[in-house]
């Protein structure tokens, strides 16, 4: 059988892993502060923790859509 190793490399092997959502959310504040580029608390079906990442560009062009469409 294949294994997906590669992938949790990417988004769970190399990431700080919080054990609740409040952890990761009150790392997600402070990192809100200085970083520019939009962040997210995302759970992790790997480790069954939590990571703080980037969000993905495709999230970001939606949510400025939405913004615009707003007016
Ligand atoms: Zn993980």
């Amino acid at each position: 059988m294949a294994s997906k190793r590669g992938k949790r490399r990417k988004s769970c092997g190399q990431k700080k892993r919080y054990e609740t959502r409040e952890e990761a959310l009150a790392v997600w504040r402070s990192l809100q502060r200085r970083e520019t580029h939009p962040m997210r608390v995302y759970p992790c079906r790997f480790c069954r923790g939590y990571h703080v990442g980037h969000m993905p560009h495709k999230n970001v062009r939606a949510m400025e859509n939405k913004r615009m469409q707003h007016g």
